[in-house]
């Protein structure tokens, strides 16, 4: 029965079996009062640092409750190394951008501040409590990471040259996807950068590519919504370099 549980909850501490965890308060309302389980019931927390276990509810009350770790269900694995860099666009679209990619198992996120950038209202904190979310619901172990967001140029002038950057070209002058990404390497460290619903500047395309670490990529004739061409790139990537080989 324990092996049923659908039930999964991120701990921002680290967990062991000898364990009684304390739930934070939003996460207690969403037990007991959304949930409405109760004294004795199991779920499932991972730390996304050691793994996943199951846990038993108990010192239950009206408003609190404890987690008796019980016992250890999967041990650590972390996603691939490949990291998204997009450019915020509005706020569902968003929400739809971060909550996608950390499905697809992105190991960090960066905003990233373009000419035609139309909101750079970026907030972290909402950002990390969507990935939180959408990990708990898609199983994965660990959390991406969300950086600051950060200009492209300063992105650019400060690039860690061993990781290759993919960067949808719109325009049509990149390279095929299924061949770019094919290409020794690129199952290694990688990066896909998604312009904003204004497309990428002139002035920042001549400057990608001049970059040696950056390759432009072509996802067809025809022009996706920025949130369907970070998502579609990022499961390209998944399906010919990534975890779903
Ligand atoms: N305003 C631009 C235009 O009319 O050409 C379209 C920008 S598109 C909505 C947003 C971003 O999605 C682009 O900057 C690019 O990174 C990516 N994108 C959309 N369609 C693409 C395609 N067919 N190939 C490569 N990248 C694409």
């Amino acid at each position: 029965m324990k092996k049923n549980i659908k039930i999964r909850l991120f701990a921002k501490q680290k967990l062991n079996t000898e364990l009684v965890w304390q739930p934070e308060e939003a996460q207690v309302h969403y037990l007991l009062n959304v949930l409405r389980l109760s004294e004795g019931d199991c779920i499932k927390i991972f730390d996304g640092q050691s793994g996943e276990y199951i846990g038993k509810i108990c010192n239950c009350s009206k408003k609190s409750c404890s987690i008796q770790i019980l016992e250890k269900t999967r041990e650590m694995e972390v996603c691939p190394d490949l990291w998204l860099l997009f450019a915020p666009v509005k706020k569902d679209k968003t929400d739809f951008i971060i909550a996608g990619a950390t499905e697809l198992g992105v190991a960090k996120i960066v905003p990233t501040i373009t000419r035609y950038t139309i909101s750079e209202k970026v907030k972290k904190e909402r950002y990390e409590a969507q990935v939180i979310e959408a990990a708990e619901q898609c199983r994965r172990l660990d959390i991406p990471l969300i950086e600051e967001p950060k200009s492209l140029e300063k992105i650019l002038q400060n690039w860690p040259q061993e990781r290759i950057l993919y960067f949808m070209d719109e325009t049509g002058n990149g390279e095929n996807i299924q061949t770019a990404f094919q290409k020794e390497n690129s199952s290694h460290k990688a990066a896909v950068l998604v312009g904003p619903e204004g497309g990428f500047s002139e002035e920042e395309l001549q400057n990608l590519r001049q970059k040696d670490f950056a390759k432009g990529v072509s996802m067809g004739k025809r022009i996706l919504r920025a949130e369907t061409a970070a998502l579609s790139a990022l499961a390209c990537w998944q399906a010919l370099c990534g975890d779903w080989k």
